[in-house]
C-alpha cells in the first residue's frame, strides 16, 4: 500500500497556471509589486474582508516585518504552543517571548491569564489562531485597550475563518497569513499582512522593500521579502480552486469525526461558539492511559502512514534558549503538547485512507 503523508498541497491545473503566466513573459515584469502581484492583493482584499493588505515572500518574514513595523519593544505575551516561527520572530526582533498558558479546550492562548502576565515593559500581545481555531478576540481586545497593548495575530493557520460575518482578520491591529505549501491556501512560499490602520500598509511596504519608499527615499533599514510575480500568479489560481479544496477537506474531516469523536481516550478541539471551521488541521490529543501519542505513532508509521508531533516540545523548550531562559509556567500548553496528533490530512485523501487511518489509531 501507499505511504500516506500527514499533508499534501492542492494544486491548480497546470493549464491554468501557464496561462496565467504567460503575461509575465509579455511585459517581463518577474517582482517588485508588477500585475500578479496587484491583482493578488485585490482579490485577497476581497476574499478575507479587509482593507490593508501587504504580500510578503513567507509567513516568517510578514511576521518579523509586522513586529519590526509597530516598533515594539520590551516584552511580548504570546503562546508556547505553536510552530517555532511564532517564538523565533518575536526573539529575532530583540522582544522578551512571556509565555501565557492556553485554553483547554482550544489550545488557543487563554485570555484570562493574560493580563497577570503584564508589566510595564509590555508592548505587545501575540496569540496564534492555532489550527485554525480563533482565539477569544474578544477578550483580548479589551484587555489590549485597557493597557494600550497592540495585538499581532499569527493567523498562519486561520486562513478564510470567520466569526459570524467578520473575516479573522479583522480583529486586532495585525494579523499575518502564511501561504506555505502546507497551509490551506498557498503560494508556494508566500505570506500576508493585513492591518486596521492604513499608515502601517505603507511601513510594511518598505519593510519588505529594503525601507525604499513610494518617492525613492530611505527612511528605515527594510529588507527584502517581497513575493515574486510567478508566486503571485500561481496563488491567484488557487485562490479559484479554494471552494473545492474546502468541500473536500470538510468531506475528509467528517470522515475522521465518525470514527474517532467520542472514542474514549481521545479529544478532538472544539470550535469556538459562531466560528467557522476551515478544516486546516486534523489535531487529536490522546489521553496518555488508553492511546499515548508515542504508541500510535509507532503503529501508523509501520503502515506507511505519517502523523506529525505538531506541535511538541513547546516552543519555550526549545534547545536554543540559554540557561533555561525560556522556561514558562504553562501547564496546559505541555499537557497538549505531549498528547497531540496532527493525522493526515489533505483534500485528496480518501475515505477508504481516513478509515483504515483511524484503524489503526484505534488498534490497541
Ligand atoms: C507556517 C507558520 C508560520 C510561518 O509561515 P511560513 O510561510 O512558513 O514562513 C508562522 N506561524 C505559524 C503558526 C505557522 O504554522
Amino acid at each position: 500500500m501507499e505511504n500516506i503523508y500527514v499533508t499534501k498541497p492542492f494544486m491548480p491545473p497546470l493549464e491554468e497556471y501557464i496561462e496565467e503566466i504567460k503575461e509575465i513573459w509579455e511585459n517581463k515584469q518577474l517582482t517588485n509589486g508588477g500585475q500578479k502581484h496587484q491583482k493578488l492583493e485585490q482579490e485577497l482584499k476581497r476574499y478575507l474582508g479587509v482593507e490593508n493588505i501587504t504580500l510578503f515572500s513567507n509567513g516568517h518574514t510578514a511576521l518579523e516585518g509586522t513586529l519590526r513595523a509597530f516598533n515594539l519593544t520590551g516584552e511580548v505575551i504570546t503562546t508556547p504552543f505553536t510552530f517555532a516561527s511564532t517564538t523565533s520572530a518575536i526573539v529575532r526582533c530583540g522582544l522578551k517571548p512571556v509565555f501565557c498558558d492556553v485554553e483547554s479546550e482550544r489550545y488557543t492562548i487563554d485570555a484570562d491569564k493574560i493580563e497577570a502576565l503584564i508589566t510595564p515593559r509590555t508592548s505587545a500581545i501575540v496569540p496564534v489562531h492555532v489550527y485554525g481555531n480563533v482565539c477569544d478576540v474578544e477578550k483580548i481586545e479589551q484587555i489590549a485597550k485597557k493597557h494600550n497593548l497592540k495585538v499581532i495575530y499569527d493567523g498562519a493557520h486561520a486562513f478564510g475563518v470567520k466569526i459570524g460575518e467578520k473575516g479573522i482578520a479583522q480583529y486586532g491591529d495585525a494579523t499575518i497569513f502564511s501561504f506555505h505549501a502546507t497551509k490551506i491556501f498557498s503560494t508556494g512560499e508566500g505570506g500576508a499582512v493585513v492591518c486596521r490602520d492604513s499608515r502601517y500598509k505603507e511601513i510594511l511596504e518598505k519593510q519588505k522593500n529594503f525601507g525604499i519608499g513610494r518617492e525613492g527615499t530611505v527612511d528605515l533599514w527594510g529588507g527584502n521579502a517581497k513575493m515574486s510575480e510567478f508566486h503571485a500568479a500561481y496563488g491567484l489560481c488557487a485562490l479559484r480552486h479554494m471552494e473545492e479544496a474546502f468541500a473536500e477537506r470538510k468531506r475528509v474531516c467528517e470522515t475522521y469525526m465518525r470514527y474517532l469523536a467520542g472514542k474514549e481516550g481521545i479529544t478532538i478541539p472544539s470550535q469556538r461558539e459562531g466560528a467557522t471551521c476551515n478544516y486546516a488541521y486534523f489535531p487529536v490529543v490522546f489521553d496518555g492511559v488508553q492511546y499515548t501519542c508515542e504508541d500510535v505513532l509507532t503503529r501508523l508509521r509501520a503502515e506507511g502512514i505519517n502523523a506529525r508531533r505538531y506541535f511538541y516540545p513547546l516552543t519555550s523548550e526549545f534547545s536554543c534558549w540559554e540557561k533555561r531562559e525560556g522556561e514558562a509556567n504553562t501547564p496546559v500548553a505541555k499537557y497538549v503538547s505531549e498528547r497531540v496528533l496532527c493525522l493526515p490530512f489533505y483534500p485528496e485523501l480518501s475515505d477508504a485512507d481516513t478509515e483504515r487511518i483511524c484503524r489503526v489509531v484505534l488498534k490497541k
